[in-house]
This record gives structure tokens, sequence and C-alpha cells, in this order.
């Protein structure tokens, strides 16, 4: 049954199981590791909750279907527990608040009851060789807000690796800061403190923070966020979703620290986006769910651009402005005189000026709900990004060539800002937190900025440059598709070494039958 080919490896496919945290900034870079770890020839399973299968499932099947025959992706439907303060049915940090977010993440370790009874069902069918059952999994890739997996992948034996989906030089800090705390003594919102215990130089204010950090004592996550960043390190490796030449420092640093492997294999995107002609067609509405306009509609209104001369407004899948900034926003976008798409949630509370719309229609293009970010971002039109810093946005911005305008709204964010604006030198902040209010002047500024001044020109240029570098790093002979190949390596190991014990035990005559593979 199992054949040993050139070079020593076996025939059979080796098998990982991957287990997002709910929210789409996670759901969506894991299911791009999905594909591109299934388009190396390892079979991949993929664990979520009813819902989010169902959103997930049209593009799986897109995967497949356009991919080499024998891409093996298998999503797997485990129950929602019942979570204590969130309606029934919630599964997925976007249709909730971000301060209930929280609830969300803490409930995610409910899971590890129906995942180790899927986990042991997978061992048991491999090990009797059930027909067409696939290999067992020798690897568990869990994200740092789903850290019970490592429990789970000890008790079967089974190494788990964790997927940062956010880039090594914010973890870098993040990790840092929640251990020592360095704002804790210091008075005032805008002194500036330095954190410790970094290869770099690295400042902050309190009010660079999001409002739940910048006191330790009254922040209801600071304990478990800690445990989880640690916990997250104490697995066998890492996999970063970045690349080593814009992350370095990052990717170093968390490499001294962990003492364990760290493969920067990103930036993880559909492949047709380093191509001439950007997105591949197919794929350019459906990242995380459908978007709420048609491909056409917005296709038709960028062509009808000029290069370079669009700002896209996007907060990402999570954080909303209020009626304040809404307005603020509005007012500067249109002292501007610039051209914008504004992607905005559909909420009650969110309300354009009145006749905004109408008095920005020949620039304006507002789309009420779930924007396709990657077709925008990827047209020759769209100039600059106004953005929440969100990893995800602020990767695809960069392999898109595009600079950015940023507003960090919690979580990590202020970190990607500062690597972006001061470090990057691709990008201007103006505003802060989820409680900070734009000043129109400032948006008018920095709009004009971006998209008509010399300066931001020189953005362009060096994110462009970046956006090379991004396409290098993911091609043969780069650093992220070496990494990726010594992950592979990794998991190829231990399934030969699970295929070889299964035929010296065949070979013997008495297969050891239900005893969980033990992979080192
Ligand atoms: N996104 C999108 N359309 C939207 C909002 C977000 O396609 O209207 C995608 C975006 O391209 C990115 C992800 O959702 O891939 C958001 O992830 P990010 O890490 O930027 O922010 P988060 O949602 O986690 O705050």
């Amino acid at each position: 049954m199992w054949n040993k080919m050139n070079g020593g490896e076996t025939s059979s496919k080796p098998h990982v199981v991957v287990i997002p945290y709910v929210g789409q900034g996670h759901l969506i870079p894991f299911l791009e590791l999905t594909k591109l770890l299934a388009s190396q020839g390892l079979i991949v399973s993929y664990i979520s909750t009813p819902g989010n299968v169902a959103r997930l499932q049209p593009q799986v099947d897109h995967a497949v279907n356009s991919s080499n025959p024998g891409v093996d992706i298998r999503l797997v439907s485990l129950p929602m527990p019942p979570i204590e303060g969130l309606p029934p049915g919630i599964e997925s940090a976007d249709n909730i608040p971000v301060h209930m977010s929280g609830i969300l993440m803490k409930s995610s370790y409910k899971l590890a009851g129906p995942f180790e009874q899927w986990l042991e069902l997978q061992m048991k069918s491999a090990e009797d060789q059930i027909q067409n059952s696939p290999s067992p999994p020798v690897c568990l890739i869990s994200d740092m807000f789903t850290s019970w997996v490592h429990k789970s992948g000890a008790k079967f034996g089974l190494p788990t690796v964790v997927f940062q989906t956010s880039g090594a030089f914010a973890m870098s800090v993040m990790h840092s800061f929640m251990k020592h705390t360095p704002h804790k003594n210091v008075e005032g919102d805008d002194e500036y403190f330095q954190v410790p215990d970094l290869p770099f130089d690295f400042q902050l204010r309190k009010s660079d923070l999001p409002f739940i950090m910048r006191d330790p004592d009254m922040n209801p996550m600071q304990s478990f966020v800690t445990e989880e960043i640690d916990r997250s390190m104490e697995g066998s490796g890492l996999i970063f979703n970045t690349f080593y030449e814009l992350d370095s420092l990052g990717v170093d640093h968390i490499k001294r620290l962990t003492k364990r492997p760290v493969w920067s294999i990103g930036p993880i995107l559909p492949k047709k986006i380093f191509d001439a002609e950007g997105v591949e067609r197919a794929t350019r509405d459906s990242r995380g769910k459908a978007a709420d306009i048609s491909e056409a509609d917005c296709l038709q209104w960028l062509d009808s651009r000029n290069s370079n001369s669009v700002i896209f407004v996007c907060f990402g899948s999570q954080s909303s402005l209020n009626k304040q900034q809404t307005e603020a926003l509005a007012r500067g976008l249109e002292a501007s005189q610039q051209a914008f798409i504004w992607a905005l949630k559909r909420l009650p509370e969110i309300e354009l000026p009145e006749g905004f719309q109408e008095r920005t229609k020949d620039r304006g293009l507002v789309i009420w709900g779930w924007a396709p970010q990657l077709l925008i971002l990827s047209h020759p039109s769209t100039g600059a990004f106004l953005s929440h810093c969100g990893w995800n946005s602020t990767l695809e911005s960069i392999s898109l060539g595009v600079p950015m305008i940023t507003w960090p709204m919690f979580a990590e964010q202020p970190f990607n800002s500062k690597l972006l604006v001061e470090h990057l030198g691709i990008a201007v902040q103006i505003c802060s937190n989820m409680d900070g209010v734009g000043d129109e002047h400032v948006v008018k500024r920095e709009v004009i900025k971006l998209l008509v001044e010399e300066e931001g020109k020189m953005m362009r240029m060096r994110a462009q440059e970046l956006r090379k570098k991004a396409k290098m790093a993911v091609e043969k002979g780069g650093t992220s598709h070496a990494n990726l190949q010594a992950f592979r390596e990794y998991v190829r190991e231990r399934h030969d070494n699970w295929v070889l014990s299964r035929r010296s035990n065949e070979e013997k005559g008495k297969p050891e039958k239900n005893k969980p593979c033990t992979i080192l």
C-alpha cells in the first residue's frame, strides 16, 4: 500500500490539520495557507464551525476545481458550543462588536472536545486502513488564539506549530509589551516610554495604545492574551504570514526568543496577485465572504478613473466608526476633492452626513458591507489605502504596492502602523484608536499628500519596491519559498516515519491497532 519514491519519500500524502480562530482576519489567511500547503502535496483538514464552513465552502470548491487534480482540502465542521454572553448562531468575530470578541476568544477552547473526537477517528481510520481514509495527521497548525490545540496535540503525540496571522515585528513588540507592561508607571498619555528587550528602538505613548491596553490592571484580556502569546511561542515552531525582507527584525528576534524553527512563508495570497494583470478574476470577490458589490460594477467604476487617483477606505472585518468619526472622515474626504471608494459597515448607528453621497457622486463610491478588497487594491486606479492596519490588509497593500494612510484601532495594529510609518516609509498615520476622532483637515491634507504630492509619489515608489521584494520572496529561490519547502520537509519526515513504522509492523504480521502514532 505504501510505496517509497526516489529520494526516500513515501508516495502517500502527509496530512496536516489547521485550526484557526473564528475571525475573518484569521479564517482568510488560514484558508490561503491551506491552499498553499495543499498545492505542495499535503492533505489539509481545515477545522471550523458550521456557519464558517458554509461561507468557506465555495472558495474551497473553487480552489480544488481550479488547481491541479489531486489537491486535497477537507473542510471539517465541528458543532459550535453555546457561548454564554453571545446570542445563539454567532460564530464569527465579524458578527459582533469588537469589545465582545474576547468572549468568543475565551470560549474557543470549548471546541477541544469535538476536535479530539474527530482526531481520534482520523487516527483510528488510518490505522485500521478504512477505505479512502487519509493518512493520520502528523502535524497540527494552531492559531495564537486557539492555544488549547497544544494540549490536544500532546495527547495524541502530535507536534503543534502555530501559524501567526500577524507580522513578526508586531508580535515581538506585543510579546515584550504584554510581559513587561512598560507603561504601568507612566503618568501622562503623551509621555514616550521605551518597550524593553527588543533588538530595535521602539518608543510608544499611552495615547498610541488601544483603549483597553492603556491600563494593564483594567485590561480584561491582559492575562488571557499574555498567556496565549507565551503558549504560541512554546509549540514546535512558528509559521509567519510575512516575508524576511519586510520583517527581518521581527523574524530574527522571534527565532532568538523561542529557539524554535520560524518559517516566514508569506505573503500568502492568491498567486496571480503578482501578475501584471493583478488578481485572478474568479477569486477577486471571494475572500472571506461574498462582496456586496458586483465585480462588474466595481471594475467599471475603477476603470473610469485615472491611474493612482483613488483612495480606498476600509477598516477590516471588525472595526467600525461611530457617528462622529464617520462625519469627520466624510468631511475630510469631501474637502480633499479626490476620488474614493469607502467600505462602510451596515450598522444602525452608521450614517453619512446629509447630502454627502449626492455631493460626491461623481467621484465617490460607497460600498455598504463587504468590499472586494483585493480587487480594489490590485486595480491601477487605486493610489492609496486608508486602513486600520490589520496585518492582512497591511500585507495586501504592500504586496500590491499601495502606500497607506493609517488609523490603527486595536490589538497589534498600532505596532503595524509604526512599522509602516517609521521603518518602511510607506505610510502616514492620521489618527489612532477606536475612540479617536480623525481631524477632517488632517484627513484632507494627507489624502492630497498621498494622491497628488511628491511625498506621496516617493511613498508609492517605496511600496512598489516592497512589492517586488514580496514577489521575489515567494518565487523559486526566494526566502519564503525556501521556508515553505523546509516546512514541507518537516511534515514529510514525520509522515515518512509513520509509514515506515506501519510497514515494519505489517511485516512483523502484528499491527499495533488503536495505538496513537508517536511523532517526535
Ligand atoms: N476584507 C475584505 N473586504 C472588506 C473588509 C475586509 O475583503 O470589506 C478582507 C481583507 O482583504 C483582509 C481581511 O478581510 O484580508 C481583514 O483582515 P485584517 O487582518 O486586515 O483585519 P481584521 O478584519 O482582522 O481587523
